[in-house]
Parts: structure tokens; C-alpha cells; sequence
């Protein structure tokens, strides 16, 4: 019996919604904030009182733009508004307003070259829209909340073509997404507090075939590893229908990520049923080339980008180069870092290796105590030869609980290197007289042996010993044993 893969082949298409990371909302002058009291942060317009009238946000126009030209997608000459109608008690103006005809973007595509095959998606289109609040269902009793200050946040759409082909290809898609993204400051792109959504549409057909199957869409997606989990059950689920001689409905299911199961939520509407026409509030609104200039020459370096100036700039590998890059905050503590001590490799060695290690599950580089002039300072003192490098790292674990500056720990602990040349060479001489085995076999050229000595030398400094001095003054005392 073959496997389901085998027999189907899997057609997938994202809707991802990103909140940009504006100071206000996208048609009025509230702030855009996540955590605020509810309904704080609301005024007639983004309430949807009658009469009141949105004037649009430049700054997320700005930013779409950004998106589409990081993307090599085509900006609109002219870009236009509709609304589209429902009615939700957290949409009290009863429609919402995108755009249905005149989007911002349109085409691009996304290329998974941080986390996947390197395979090129293409993007439909980017448009604009308004977020809509949250409605808080009370456990104890009948009753619905509604909290409005998300309504009207500025929301970018981005909808990819049905490119991807497995729940691999959607993870890594997502994550390249967020990663252009984040590194553009475009959208913080945090799916816990809502900032980065997305919906998915599977549908499979017999592997060998072309025409398209019956899709159906996937929502309350929770987490990346949550889309993957969704489509592979999604997959599996309609094999079986089609298997046992059924037909996929065109629906809309809600994803369980407990349950690892979903649910019909309602059967697919389709564009007809928002009868979207062009908000007459809202006047096609011009996209001047001089304006997409500008906003082409502030934006961030993307990811490739970095990647090139990381590795020629400051030579490090593709691999250390790509650890940093994956996250943006990450870049900046690394930037900082070796703006202070000038030396990126070894600032993306302490950080990559030392500090993630001691950072444990989940843990925010913006959280960490130990902040980049603490990194700087220790490696400046291991390469002054005030430390050495298990000193360092043992200054970093008590830094990372007690953020003092290296020089107290240092003191408080006694690390200060031991590279007193005297003392250094009684030592050596000692663990040499020890040793005799280890002397024959460095003189037998077996580089090697000299561990044996120099970790005696490192054991009677305390580990302080300078390695560098030991292996020196090593050297020059076989010459004469
Ligand atoms: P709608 O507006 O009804 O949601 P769109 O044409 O905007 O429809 O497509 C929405 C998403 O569905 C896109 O990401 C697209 O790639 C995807 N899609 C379209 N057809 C299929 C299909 N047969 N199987 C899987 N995904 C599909
Ligand atoms: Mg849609
Ligand atoms: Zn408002």
C-alpha cells in the first residue's frame, strides 16, 4: 500500500495577515498598541460612529511599499479602497475596508533561502486593510465582550499563489516571510500577541495530474509548527474522503492544535457575498514614483543582503552568518556588540556559542541581562590577556544572573590570568619533570603530549595560567631537556 503522498499530491496557498508596525492606526490618529485597557485606545472613526471619516496612515502605505519592493513585487500607480461587508459585533461599522480591486502590491515572490530548499513562491498580492477588535466570551456567564482597540489597526494581506507543495514548503515560506519581515521592520510579526496571522488552503490532487482539486480553508492557526501540523492533517483527512468515493466540500475549518483535529465553521463564501464596492470616503489615492524612491532608499538591507555583509565584511561563515541573521534582534545585539569591541568574530563567537547556551528555552536576546558592552568588555580582557578564555566563560555565567561589570567578577573571583613568566616556568618545569612519557613523545615530534603538561600547568594555576605562555615557555624548554 503506498502512503497518501505518494498517491496525492498536496496544493497549498497562504493568506498571511501581518499588523505593521505603525504609531497609529491605519485610518485615524489612535495608537497602535498591543495590551492597552480595553476600548482605551478607540476615537469615532476606528468605533465606526456615523459620519466620522478615515483619512489614511502614509507610514502603512510606506511600509506596504517597502514589503512590495522587497519582494520584487509591482507597486500600483494608483491604488484604490473598498469596503467589504459583514457584520460582526467587532466590526461596528458592519463592513471592513481593504482592497479588492487596486491592491498595493501584486506579484513577487518569497524564496526560502534561510530555512528551506531554496524554492521561489509566488505572491499574488499585498493590500492594505484594517484590523477588526476581539470579542471575549465570559466563562461564567451568557455574556460576549467586545474590546475595540484592535479595530483599525493597518493590517498587510499577503497572499501567496498555490505554490507550495507540502507542510514543509508552508513552514519554511512562513518563516522566510517573517523573517523579510522583521529584518525590514515591518511588522513585529508575533503570532502569540496576534501580530502575524494566516490562513491556509489545501487542496490535493492524484500526483501526475494538473488540474487543481476542491479547496478547503484552514483558520485559528495558532503557531508555525501548528500550519504545519493543520495542512498534514488536512491532507490526510482529504484523501480519505476522496478515497472512500466523496467529494472535499469547499469550507472553511477551524483548527484544533490540542485535539490535532478540525472542524466546519461555515461552508465557503465566496467574493459576491461582501459585495465589495470602492469606499466613496476614500478617493483613489495616487503612488508617485518620487515616493517609492524614497521610501526604496530607507529601508533596511534584507536578508541576503546581510548574509553577503556579514560573511564578506566581517568574514564570518554562512553558517554562523546565517544564526544571527535568522533573528533580527539577534543582528542587533551583534551589530552593537561589535561596534564596541571591533571584532566580529569573536563577538558572534560569544554570543552564538556562550551566550545561547546559557539562554534556556524561549528566552528573548532583549531580555538577557548580560547586554552587549558586557560581551565587548570580556573580549577585550581574553584578548588583552587579562582572562583567559574559561575564565571568561566563567565570568558570563555569573554575569548572566548578576549583570556586574567583568572587572568586579574578576576580582571577586581571582581570575586574573596568571602570566607571570617566573612563576609560570617553575611550573611547567615541575609538570615536565612529571611527565617524562609526554617529554619523549614531544620529542618524537607527537605535538599532542603537550596537553599533559599544560593541563598539569593550568591545574596548579587554578585554570589562569595564560596558554598561550605556558605553550610558550614549553617550547622553549624542550630545547634544553
Ligand atoms: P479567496 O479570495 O476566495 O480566499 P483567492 O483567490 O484570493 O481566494 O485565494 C486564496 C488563497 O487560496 C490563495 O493563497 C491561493 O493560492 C489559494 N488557492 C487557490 N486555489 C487553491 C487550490 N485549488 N488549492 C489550494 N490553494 C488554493
Ligand atoms: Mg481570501
Ligand atoms: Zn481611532
Amino acid at each position: 500500500m503506498s502512503t497518501t503522498l505518494e498517491r496525492w499530491e498536496p496544493v497549498i496557498g497562504l493568506e498571511v495577515h501581518v499588523q505593521l508596525g505603525t504609531a497609529t492606526k491605519m485610518f485615524c490618529g489612535c495608537r497602535n498598541l498591543f495590551g492597552a485597557p480595553p476600548n482605551a485606545l478607540t476615537c469615532p472613526v476606528c468605533l465606526g460612529l456615523p459620519g466620522a471619516l478615515p483619512v489614511p496612515n502614509r507610514r502603512a502605505a510606506e511600509l506596504a511599499i517597502r514589503f512590495g519592493l522587497a519582494v520584487g513585487g509591482t507597486i500600483a500607480e494608483v491604488t484604490r479602497f473598498d469596503r467589504k461587508q459583514y457584520f460582526y459585533p467587532d466590526l461596528p461599522k458592519g463592513y471592513q475596508i481593504s482592497q479588492d480591486k487596486g491592491p498595493i502590491v501584486t506579484g513577487g515572490t518569497v524564496t526560502t533561502s534561510f530555512f528551506g530548499d531554496g524554492k521561489t513562491i509566488r505572491l499574488i498580492r499585498a493590500h492594505l486593510e484594517e484590523d477588526a477588535g476581539k470579542g471575549q466570551h465570559e466563562e461564567s456567564g451568557g455574556s460576549t465582550l467586545v474590546d475595540l482597540n484592535r479595530c483599525g489597526i493597518p493590517l498587510l494581506e499577503i497572499v501567496s499563489a498555490p505554490d507550495l507543495r507540502s507542510a514543509e514548503d508552508a513552514w519554511a515560506y512562513l518563516n522566510e516571510l517573517r523573517l523579510t519581515l522583521r529584518t525590514l521592520d515591518i511588522s513585529e510579526c508575533d503570532m502569540e500577541k496576534g501580530s502575524l496571522r494566516c490562513d491556509v488552503n489545501v487542496s490535493i490532487r492524484p500526483r501526475g495530474t494538473t488540474p487543481f482539486g476542491d479547496r478547503v480553508e484552514l483558520k485559528n492557526l495558532n503557531s508555525f509548527r501548528g500550519v504545519e501540523r493543520a495542512i498534514r492533517h488536512e491532507i490526510e483527512r482529504q484523501a480519505a474522503l476522496l478515497e472512500a468515493g466523496g467529494k472535499v466540500e469547499l469550507e472553511t475549518r477551524l483548527w484544533d492544535d490540542e485535539k490535532g483535529e478540525s472542524r466546519l465553521m461555515r461552508k465557503k463564501e465566496s467574493a459576491p457575498d461582501y459585495r465589495y464596492f470602492p469606499d466613496p470616503d476614500l478617493p483613489p489615492f495616487a503612488v508617485g514614483r518620487a515616493w517609492v524612491d524614497r521610501v526604496a532608499a530607507e529601508a533596511p538591507e534584507l536578508p541576503l543582503k546581510r548574509l553577503e555583509r556579514y560573511t564578506s565584511v566581517y568574514g564570518l561563515s554562512d553558517y554562523d552568518a546565517k544564526v544571527l541573521i535568522t533573528d533580527p534582534s539577534i543582528c542587533r545585539y551583534f551589530e552593537e556588540t561589535t561596534a564596541l569591541c571591533n571584532d566580529p568574530k569573536n563577538a558572534a563567537n560569544w554570543i552564538t556559542s556562550e551566550l545561547f547556551g546559557l539562554m534556556k528555552g524561549g528566552v528573548s536576546i532583549d531580555d538577557v541581562k548580560v547586554r552587549p558592552t558586557h560581551i565587548a568588555e570580556l573580549v577585550a580582557l581574553v584578548k588583552d590577556g587579562t582572562l583567559n578564555v574559561r575564565s571568561a566563560r566563567e565570568v558570563l555565567a555569573k554575569q548572566y544572573e548578576d549583570p556586574r561589570p567583568a572587572k568586579e567578577w574578576v576580582e571577586k573571583l581571582g581570575l586574573v590570568q596568571v602570566s607571570d613568566r617566573d612563576a609560570l616556568v617553575a611550573i611547567v618545569k615541575k609538570g615536565m619533570e612529571m611527565n617524562p612519557k609526554a617529554v619523549a613523545d614531544l620529542k618524537a615530534g607527537k605535538e599532542k603530549a603537550a596537553g599533559a603538561i599544560v593541563g598539569y600547568a593550568m591545574k596548579e594555576t587554578k585554570g589562569r595560567g595564560n596558554p598561550a605562555i605556558l605553550n610558550e615557555i614549553l617550547a622553549e624548554l624542550l630545547k634544553t631537556f
